[in-house]
């Protein structure tokens, strides 16, 4: 077998602005493609021409790039499987519908909405599957040139196999979906138009991707992207591998949504939020760099990433991961009003006991004397402070303070964090966690 290299695919559909779960994904379709010194792919799945707007194309790069996410192939950059936009290969799409068609991998379906709703809701009452039931799989000529007459413009239909499918994913192990809950899905609509799931898998292999890396809410959509590999030809040995992250969870713990809360990126970089930070804190939603670190460049992400070690349980449910729950608190902390800030109880509890006083204090007095209010100042005479001069473990030495200025143990990276904040606010709040710390005696 020859040795092919590694290919991953980011392929947004921007029916709007990226929000977080977008990028989460793209991060991790990077970093991947960066440790394993495989081939990073930008698609732009704008077949839903209703929904998909050229402004949020253009924003969905700006975004992409501002984070520092490169891509080795796609628009604006090129490469020998262009073009990148889904609109612009549209004749690939109606070239395999025509095949599949040819050789019985799918068939015209006449049915109307309305007779598909009512045989829906009859296989419902008698507790049936309620997906498309097959009807038209295997009409007479008769009956087709019936619908023709009175008009219908049939759709193209897939038609799914009998049996099962099963794949290993990278992220949840071994995974079968019964093929009884996987209806005969439609292809193309009755303008030609192609749906998604023909798209999104012809591409896969024309591009000859070779890690399908996306979110979870597309898992179920898989077994189909399966069945239209091998339609095409495709041996198994060469179907894309999959891996399928974890929900990224709102800060009401409800699966992202743009109605839930603020998940728009560029409402971050608007609010000053740097794009390191932003990687930083969504690279540790679903994964752990190990070590229990919570600090990484991007370098550092791109040369270790793992798919193994992406967790397979929403993000949430492992403590040392930080998720969008504590987004109020984290953006709260900066843009809040000094006399609605509070030190989250539990951590105030814990953390700002009488042990830390000298540390705050140290924090204190190395951050009034401080020159230039910047990130790699502050940093610097932080660690003078309490690292070389406390001789502290830097855990020790830094979670007081960032309970003091964020309010909470779970926050954006520290230096960054003050200084967005500002000088004045932090010895403010620095004050008030010593007052804190020595009266929890
Ligand atoms: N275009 C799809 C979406 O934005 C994702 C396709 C995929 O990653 O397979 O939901
Ligand atoms: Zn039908």
């Amino acid at each position: 077998m020859t040795e092919r290299g590694i290919r991953v695919r980011f392929a947004p559909s921007p029916s709007g602005d990226l929000h977080v779960g977008n990028i989460r994904t793209a991060l991790y379709d990077w970093a991947f493609a960066r440790a394993t010194r495989g081939t990073f792919v930008l698609r732009i799945e704008d077949t839903d021409a209703t929904r998909v707007r050229p402004e949020y194309i253009a924003s969905a790069q700006d975004t992409l790039r501002w984070l520092g996410l490169d891509w080795d192939e796609g628009p604006g950059v090129g490469g020998p499987f262009g073009p990148y936009l889904q609109s612009e290969r549209l004749g690939r799409y109606a070239e395999w519908v025509d095949r599949f068609l040819a050789d019985g991998h799918a068939y015209y379906c006449y049915c109307t909405p309305e007779e598909l709703q009512a045989r829906r809701e009859a296989a419902r009452e008698a507790g049936g599957p309620s997906g498309y039931d097959g009807h038209c799989r295997h009409l007479t000529a008769e009956q087709v040139a019936e619908y023709v007459a009175e008009g219908r413009r049939p759709v193209v239909r897939f038609l799914m196999p009998e049996g099962s499918t099963t794949f290993t994913d990278l992220v949840r192990g071994e995974v079968t979906f019964d093929h009884a809950h996987v209806p005969d899905f439609v292809l193309a609509r009755a303008d030609g138009r192609p749906l998604y799931t023909l798209a999104v898998a012809v591409d896969d292999v024309l591009m000859e991707i070779t890690h399908v890396v996306r979110g979870e809410d597309l898992l179920s959509s898989t077994p189909r992207q399966i069945a239209v590999y091998g339609a095409m030809g495709v041996p198994a040995d060469r179907f894309p591998a999959f891996a399928h992250l974890p929900y990224v969870l709102g800060p009401n713990g409800q699966r992202l949504s743009k109605r839930n809360g603020v998940v728009s990126i560029n409402w971050y970089r608007e609010h000053g939020f740097l794009a390191e930070a932003i990687c930083n804190y969504l690279a540790l939603l679903g994964w752990s760099p190990g070590e229990n670190r919570e600090e990484f460049t991007m370098a550092e992400m791109a040369a270790e990433f793992d798919l193994a070690r992406v967790n397979k349980n929403s993000a949430l449910i492992q403590t040392r991961i930080r998720t969008l729950r504590e987004a109020p608190e984290m953006l709260g902390f900066l843009f809040g009003t000094e006399a609605g800030f509070h030190v989250n109880p539990a951590d105030a509890e814990s953390v700002l006991v009488p042990e830390s006083v000298p540390v705050l204090t140290a924090a204190q007095k190395a951050l009034t004397g401080l020159g230039t209010w910047s990130r790699d100042e502050i940093e610097r005479v932080l660690w003078a402070a309490l690292i070389t001069g406390l001789g502290l473990k830097r855990r020790v030495a830094f979670i007081p303070v960032y309970v003091a200025v964020t309010g909470h143990r779970i926050a954006p990276p520290l230096f960054d964090s003050i200084e967005l904040l500002g000088r004045e606010k932090t010895l403010d709040r620095l004050t008030r966690a010593v007052r804190l710390a020595e009266g929890a005696a």
